[in-house]
């Protein structure tokens, strides 16, 4: 027999290698093997068994990695669509589908041997007394770390060995699994009765997972959930992943990483923790060691974990057969890797559950257009939870016009008297109050009021952000960090009165502080959380009331759940709104909704500040009205205007280099060959060469090319042959995004 095997190094092509008789019942397609190339070693997946090859000589297999073939034929099946869909090669697709630690199985591999006692027939052989010591020992319990049983019997490997020889005992290797939540204690929940709207939801999902795969005639398995915050969708998911166990089939549960709480773990943990449909449940995230991701990715493999729960590569999680993929806050960006493959894990999760004929449920308080415009066209079934399962009312939200605060003359100021006014009620309430800004840092820039200069970062363009802690200057693109300026760097200015501009959560921390003396504030961004203990210190704080005041990014808009916080505020609602990205007006309406969804989760009614200079933007209006279709209305009117997702679709070609002359002839002539190559697909629009919106990152410049199709299969396929005949000079190189979601 022969193998077709892809290698991990980029060579987009299948090799041929010979199947030595001793590995032919080891290797099948899926196994992942190391094999001989030129001088090297090197390690691949076999993607294709042959009874012959075209080539006379082929060398042998070295040896297969993993007792298991490590990418079932679904996951390569869907590694291949991923490479066909995003243009990218079949090498790098497979890459991302297997953890790094179970792909370099023997670097984390820790074992240990165990002895087993094995069933024995008829009379026990008259045995020597240290064996029969052992014996006893295992007789009483059938299995035993080896190191243990020569502990505990007092004697040498070697007797083992004699009863291993006797087949008395077999002594194998076995991983010792480690848990990262083993310490922590989980109570078991039940059921909870569900009202109409999650009933209704719960019955449309049952009834397409009982219908079950029928390829020849495809239905729709895809469900959008839409459901304000705290309307109940977790318990809809977990009522429905009980069904898929019910059925004897297992389940994937996506969440952003920043949502992947040990909370939001241990909900679902707990109530499949006992009773019948007892199952592990194995988290898939980056913030576990090599070793642990290893264990966890084992126990779905070996089918004791029969839920996956994880961030966006946890779509790959070899979980059979399956019953149902949940891709919570379906909208985050997150779902999309920005490095080659570049793929989009809920779209990926759609794809997965049509060849598996899994059902797939895509949740969210704020859809993306995408999800809800294949709604509108019959793709998805829309679920709907429109009010909070708990009672609790939906927060008020006041928009405050930031543009009554400004005074000539002076800064503008971080706090209106309105928002000033309603922390310092909390403060005195002893209630908690959240503040979110999504800028870290001080001040965002230092400019001199005379010549105009800037203080910008030398390798990228983008003006630096003041740290007042660390004092100094960082980029955030690059970190790259520079000393603070007293006067003007200008040679002909020399201004000692350079100012810092723009405002930061530092800043805004350091306002609070000299504002509110006596409460307890604290900052959390990625500039305060040093440890990933950190984040969960902070919020365990937070939860129990010892912080009064938390001030952060983006990273405290999420799904975080506590019932003493009844007043948010968001300092600059517009800071969003004023990118260069046609989603820019979708992406502040989500935030805003996400944000205030944090008001009002107790027993008190909560009320949202919303600071902003342009208070009657529809991004705006609509979040303070918490209304959604309102909001998509409008958007899709615009987006299909222009033909932009979900109204048509888009590539993104970047050619970046550290010559900007040699990067812009590269784009001319990548623009000349797809007109060539692509130019006479109807519809098709091609915009550019233009510099990036960020030109230059990390030393880099960057120049793109986007292109808007009606749809995007054929152009993908085009795309991809053309970029195998390009040549493009040595040191610039292209990346191809297909639907890409950050268009800097
Ligand atoms: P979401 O996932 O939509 O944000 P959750 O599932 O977290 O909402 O639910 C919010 C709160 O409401 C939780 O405390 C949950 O226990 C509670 N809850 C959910 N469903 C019900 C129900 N049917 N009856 C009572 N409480 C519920
Ligand atoms: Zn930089």
């Amino acid at each position: 027999m022969i193998a077709r095997v892809t290698l991990e190094i980029a060579l987009r092509k299948e090799f041929d290698y010979f199947i030595p008789p001793e590995l032919a019942d080891q290797v099948d397609v899926g196994s992942r093997v190391q094999v001989p190339f030129g001088s090297r070693k090197v390690l691949g997946c076999v993607t294709g068994l042959a009874e012959e090859s075209a080539h006379a000589t082929l060398k042998p297999i070295l040896k297969v990695i993993g007792a298991q073939t490590l990418v079932t034929p679904k996951i390569l099946k869907l590694a291949r669509w991923i490479g066909e869909y995003y243009c990218c090669a079949p090498e790098t697709a497979l890459k991302s589908v297997l953890p790094e630690a179970v792909r370099h199985e023997q670097a984390n591999w820790r074992e240990r041997l165990h002895v087993r006692a094995l069933p024995v027939t008829g009379e026990l052989p008259k045995l020597p007394k240290r064996q029969m010591e052992v014996w006893r020992i295992l007789e009483a319990r059938p299995e035993l770390p080896l190191s243990e049983l020569l502990t505990l019997a007092k004697t040498t490997a070697a007797t083992v060995r004699h009863l291993e020889d006797r087949g008395l005992v077999s002594v194998a290797a076995e991983i010792s699994e480690r848990d990262p939540y083993a310490r922590e204690q989980i109570l078991p929940t039940q059921p909870l009765p569900l009202n109409s709207a999650q009933a209704k939801a719960l019955a449309a999902i049952i009834s397409a997972m009982d219908g079950g795969p029928r390829p020849e005639a495809p239905r729709s398995l895809t469900f959008l959930l839409h459901g304000v915050t705290g309307s109940g969708k977790t318990e809809v998911y977990l009522q429905a992943i009980a069904h898929a166990l019910e059925q004897g089939k297992g389940a994937i549960v996506l969440v952003p990483e920043i949502s992947l709480t040990p909370q939001t773990v241990e909900r679902f943990k707990a109530r499949f923790s006992s009773g019948r449909l007892q199952t592990l449940v194995a988290v898939l995230h980056s913030h576990l060691s090599a070793g642990e991701r290893h264990d966890e990715w084992h126990k779905i493999r070996q089918g004791r974990a029969r839920i996956a729960i994880g961030a966006r590569s946890a779509i790959f999680a070899p979980v059979e057969p399956l019953g149902l993929v949940i891709v919570d806050e379906e909208h985050e960006h997150s779902y999309k890797q920005e490095e080659a493959p570049r793929y989009h894990a809920r779209d990926v999760a759609i794809v997965r559950g049509q060849m598996e004929g899994a059902v797939v449920v895509l949740g969210s308080a704020t859809p993306s257009l995408e999800s809800y415009y294949n709604c509108g066209k019959g793709k998805y079934t829309l679920l709907q939870l429109p009010e909070r399962a708990d009672d609790k009312k939906m927060p008020v939200v006041r928009i405050v016009d930031m543009r009554q605060t400004v005074r000539p003359g002076k800064a503008i100021p971080i706090f209106s008297p309105q928002l000033k006014e309603a922390i310092a009620q909390r403060v005195e309430r002893k209630e908690q109050v959240i503040l979110f800004l999504n800028r870290r840092g001080y001040s965002t820039s230092l400019q001199c009021p005379l010549c105009g200069f800037v203080a910008e970062c030398p390798n990228c363009s983008v003006s630096l952000t003041y740290h007042r802690q660390e004092n100094k200057l960082c980029c955030h693109i690059c970190s790259h960090v520079a000393p603070v300026p007293t006067v003007c760097p200008n040679e002909k200015c020399r201004n000692p009165a350079i100012r810092f501009s723009g405002l930061g959560t530092q800043k805004v921390e350091a306002t609070l502080v000299k504002l509110f003396p006596q409460a307890r504030i604290v900052r959390m961004d990625s500039d305060s959380l040093k440890r990933k203990e950190d984040y969960r210190r902070i919020l365990g704080d937070f939860r129990v009331g010892k912080i009064d005041i938390l001030v952060g990014t983006q990273m405290i808009a999420k799904g975080l759940h506590f019932p003493n916080v009844t007043l948010v505020g968001i300092i600059y609602a517009d800071l969003a709104l004023h990118q260069p990205d046609f989603r820019a007006g979708e992406r502040t309406f989500q935030l805003l909704t996400q944000v205030a969804g944090r008001a009002g989760r107790g027993d008190i009614e909560g009320e949202v500040f919303v600071q902003a200079f342009t208070p009657f933007h529809p991004a705006i209006q609509f979040a303070r009205r918490h209304d959604f279709e309102g909001f998509y209305e409008q958007e899709i009117g615009f987006r299909e205007q222009l033909k932009y997702p979900p109204a048509g679709r888009i590539a993104l070609l970047t050619l970046k280099g550290r010559n900007e002359e040699k990067v812009k002839f590269s784009a001319d002539y990548l623009k000349r060959e797809l007109e060539k190559a692509v130019g006479d697909i109807k519809d098709l629009v091609i915009v550019g060469p233009a510099p990036s919106p960020l030109l230059r990152a990390e030393t880099y410049y960057r120049y793109q090319i986007m292109l808007r199709a009606q749809r995007m299969a054929a152009l993908s396929q085009r795309l991809a042959l053309l970029i195998r005949s390009l040549t493009l000079p040595q040191d610039v190189s292209l990346a191809v995004d297909i639907d890409p979601v950050d268009l800097n």
